[in-house]
């Protein structure tokens, strides 16, 4: 925690660049300032979920090659904060060794970044929740870092069914203590709210974990 009661200040998300694409842990850039990750499975949205929070068409981009090799994307905010999209997990057909590469890749990430402030977790709105998704946050949680959750594509719910899934999700989640909230990118809900929850990370972390 700061020990200074001036506000941190964290760049506007619009002006996220680019920083670093890293495909082992010791390519990873230096740490220093507070990064805030996000995970999901492939395919749920999370590319077009960074571009929505950041205002930016094609700032992060997924590969659709199941199996390609995997890297993790570091966008700098003006070197106030960093934004950094882990690969996705998940895809059936993906072989062994790049699953291995995964684990490595994103546990080494979680487990010693110590510079992590949260971590925004991704899942479909129509599928909340899976089995899979419960392996993750089961395996996130001794990692004493913020989380939320983001039921990803909800313009593609009715308005009924969209609260089936918040209060599905909440449920579940319940027992980890992970907030979740209805997200998309297309029309634009709950982009301020996760924004704004991300902004609110960054500012408190001050840098390091504790
Ligand atoms: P990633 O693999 O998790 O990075 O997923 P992408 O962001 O590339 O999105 C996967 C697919 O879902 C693409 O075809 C997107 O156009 C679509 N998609 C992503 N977000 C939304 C959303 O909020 N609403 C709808 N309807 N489609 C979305």
């Amino acid at each position: 925690m700061p020990q200074s009661t001036q506000p941190v200040h964290i760049e506007p998300f619009s002006r996220a660049v680019f920083l670093a694409s890293s495909g082992t842990p010791d390519q990873f850039p230096p740490e220093g300032v507070p990064e805030v990750a996000f995970l999901g499975r492939s395919n749920v949205g999370k590319s077009s979920a960074i571009n929505a929070l950041t205002g930016r068409r094609r700032l992060a981009f997924s590969s659709k090659t199941p199996g390609r090799t995997q890297t993790v994307n570091f966008y700098d905010l003006g070197g106030t904060a960093r934004l950094v999209d882990l690969p996705g997990y998940g895809y059936a057909r993906v072989p062994v060794a790049v699953r291995a590469g995964w684990d490595r890749l994103v546990g080494g990430y979680l487990s010693e970044r110590r510079s992590l402030a949260g971590i925004v977790i991704l899942m479909d709105a129509r599928h909340p929740v899976t089995p899979q998704d419960e392996r993750l946050l089961d395996w996130l949680r001794p990692l004493r870092v913020e989380r939320l959750v983001l039921l990803t594509k909800s313009d593609k719910l009715s308005r009924a069914a969209r609260s089936a899934a918040l209060r599905t999700a909440c449920g579940k989640l319940a027992a980890s203590a992970n907030e979740a909230m209805l997200f998309s990118s297309s029309d634009g809900a709950g982009v301020e709210e996760a924004r704004d929850c991300v902004i609110r990370w960054l500012r408190s972390a001050g840098g390091s974990r504790k």
